[in-house]
C-alpha cells in the first residue's frame, strides 16, 4: 500500500516540476524569441550574439522551477542576466571629496546633451547640491543661448565667454569660477557634431585633460539604436567615459542602446531622459530597462511568481518534512500555496488513493476550507506556527487568532485538532500504515 502511494506522490512531484533541466533542445524556440526581442529592442547585433551565447552556456543544465516550462525559465534567466550586465543597482553620480565635482558632458549634436546638462543641475539641486553650468559650444551660435535660457528657467548660473573664446579656456575658467564660488558641482556642456568628427574629439580630449573631470558622461539618444554601439566604442576609446545618460526614452525605442553602451564600455548608464522638460530625468534602473528591452514582461512576471511560491529545494524538503514530525503550520501554509499555484486541487487530490472519487462539490468546499485555514494560519505568531501544541493548550491564543482571522474559537480549535491528527497520520504513513486522510481538506 505504502509503496503505491509513495510512487504516486513521487510522480505528482515530478509533474509539478515539469521538465526538470534546461537543455539545448527545450529552449530552441525561446532562444529564437529572445534573439528577435533583443534585436527589435535595438541592441547591437554583435552585442546580442555575445550576450545570448553567454547566457545559453550559463543556463545549460539549470534546474527548472516547478510549474514553469524550461523555455519560460530561460527567458527569465536572460532577463536576470540583462539586469546584472546593466549594473543591478543604480550607480549614483560622483561626488568629489573636495568640491567642486567636475562633470563633463559628451555626445553628438541633437542627442539632448544641453538639455541633459540642465536636467542634471535640477536633479542635483533636489539633493541639495549647488551647480554651475559651463557653456563651451561656440560653434552653434544658439547653443550658448540655449544653456543660458535653461539656466534661467531652473535658476542655476551659467558661465560663458561668448563665441570668440577658446572652448578649453572656457572650461578651465568655468571650473575656477565654480571653485571660487564654492559650488558643489560644475557641469560642462560641450560641442557636438552630427557625426563623429576628429576635431570635435580632439577638443573634447583637451578639455578633459585640462579640467580632469570626476565624471565624463556620454549622452546617447535611445533612438540611435544599433549605432549606439559604435558611438560608445569611439567615445570610450578616444575620451574615456565614466557613465552615460540615455535620452528620449519617452519615445518608442525599446532602449537596447543601454545594453550596447554597457557591454561595450563597461560603464553604467546613470540616468535616462524621459521628455523635453527639465524635470524629465530619472535615475537608471536596470530591472525596468531589462523588461523594456525584452518586452516579455508577462513571462518574467509569471516565472518570478512561481519562483516565489515554489522553490524546487523547498518542494523536496517539504516532501521529507511532510513525512516527519517536524511538519508545522508554516509548512502547511506553503503547501497550500503550492496547491493554489497549480490552479485547482483536483489534479493532485485525485492522485492520492481514496481521494479519486472526490466530487466537484467536495473540491469546492475544500478550497473554501483552505482559504479559512490560510486566514487562521496568517493570524498566528511565528512561534505558534512552529509549535501547534502551544495552541492546543491555550484558549486565549486560540481566541486571539480567531478574532484576527474573523472566525470563531471553535474553528481554530478544529484546525488545531485536525492538523495534529493529520500530522500523526502522515507519520504513521511514513512508517508503513495508511490511515486515510482526516478532515483537513473539508471532508
Ligand atoms: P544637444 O544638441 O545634444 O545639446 O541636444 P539638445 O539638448 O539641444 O536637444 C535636442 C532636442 O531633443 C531638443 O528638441 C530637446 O528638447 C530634445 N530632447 C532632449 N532630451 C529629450 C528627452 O529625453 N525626450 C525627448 N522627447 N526629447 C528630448
Amino acid at each position: 500500500m505504502f509503496d503505491a502511494l509513495a510512487e504516486r506522490l513521487e510522480s505528482a512531484w515530478k509533474t509539478l516540476r515539469g521538465q526538470d533541466k534546461i537543455s539545448q533542445s527545450n529552449i530552441q524556440d525561446a532562444l529564437r524569441e529572445v534573439r528577435r526581442a533583443l534585436l527589435e529592442g535595438d541592441v547591437n547585433l554583435q552585442v546580442v550574439k555575445n550576450f545570448i551565447a553567454d547566457v545559453e552556456a550559463k543556463a545549460q543544465g539549470a534546474e527548472v522551477i516547478s510549474g514553469v516550462r524550461p523555455d519560460q525559465q530561460f527567458i527569465k534567466i536572460v532577463y536576470d542576466e540583462l539586469v546584472q550586465v546593466m549594473g543591478e543597482t543604480n550607480v549614483p553620480i560622483a561626488s568629489a571629496d573636495k568640491p567642486p565635482t567636475i562633470v563633463l558632458m559628451a555626445g553628438l549634436q541633437g542627442t539632448g546633451k544641453t538639455t541633459a546638462t540642465a536636467k542634471l543641475a535640477l536633479y542635483l539641486r533636489k539633493q541639495n547640491r549647488s551647480t554651475l553650468l559651463v557653456a563651451t559650444d561656440i560653434y552653434r551660435p544658439a547653443a550658448i543661448d540655449q544653456l543660458v535660457t535653461l539656466g534661467k528657467q531652473i535658476d542655476v548660473p551659467v558661465f560663458e565667454l561668448g563665441t570668440d573664446a577658446n572652448p578649453v579656456e572656457i572650461a578651465r575658467q568655468g571650473v575656477a569660477q565654480a571653485k571660487a564660488d564654492g559650488v558643489d558641482t560644475v557641469i560642462i556642456d560641450t560641442a557636438g557634431r552630427l557625426q563623429i568628427d576628429q576635431d570635435m574629439m580632439a577638443e573634447l580630449a583637451k578639455i578633459k585633460q585640462t579640467v580632469q573631470p570626476h565624471e565624463t558622461l556620454l549622452v546617447v539618444d535611445a533612438m540611435t539604436g544599433q549605432e549606439a554601439a559604435n558611438l560608445t566604442r569611439t567615445f570610450h576609446e578616444q575620451i574615456g567615459i565614466t557613465g552615460a545618460i540615455l535620452t528620449k526614452l519617452d519615445g518608442d525605442s525599446r532602449g537596447g542602446a543601454a545594453l550596447s553602451v554597457r557591454q561595450i564600455s563597461g560603464q553604467p548608464i546613470k540616468f535616462v531622459g524621459v521628455g523635453e522638460k527639465v524635470e524629465a530625468l530619472q535615475p537608471f534602473y536596470p530591472d525596468r530597462m531589462a523588461s523594456r528591452i525584452l518586452g516579455m514582461g508577462d513571462v518574467i512576471g509569471f516565472v518570478e511568481k512561481a519562483q516565489e511560491e515554489i522553490d524546487l529545494a523547498d518542494a523536496e524538503k517539504m516532501q521529507e518534512k511532510m513525512l516527519s514530525a517536524k511538519f508545522d503550520f508554516s509548512d502547511f501554509l506553503k503547501q497550500m500555496r503550492l496547491l493554489k499555484n497549480m490552479g485547482s486541487l483536483g489534479g493532485l487530490l485525485k492522485m492520492i488513493p481514496g481521494m479519486n472519487k472526490i466530487s466537484d462539490e467536495q473540491l469546492k468546499q475544500g478550497e473554501t476550507q483552505l482559504k479559512r485555514t490560510e486566514a487562521m494560519i496568517n493570524s498566528m505568531t511565528k512561534q505558534e506556527r512552529t509549535n501547534p501544541d502551544l495552541l492546543a493548550k491555550s484558549p486565549s491564543r486560540r481566541r486571539r487568532i480567531a478574532r484576527g482571522a474573523g472566525y470563531l474559537e471553535s474553528d481554530v480549535s478544529k484546525l488545531v485538532t485536525d492538523f495534529t491528527k493529520m500530522r500523526t497520520a502522515m507519520q504513521q504513513m511514513s512508517m508503513g500504515g495508511f490511515p486515510g486522510m482526516p478532515g483537513m481538506m473539508g471532508g
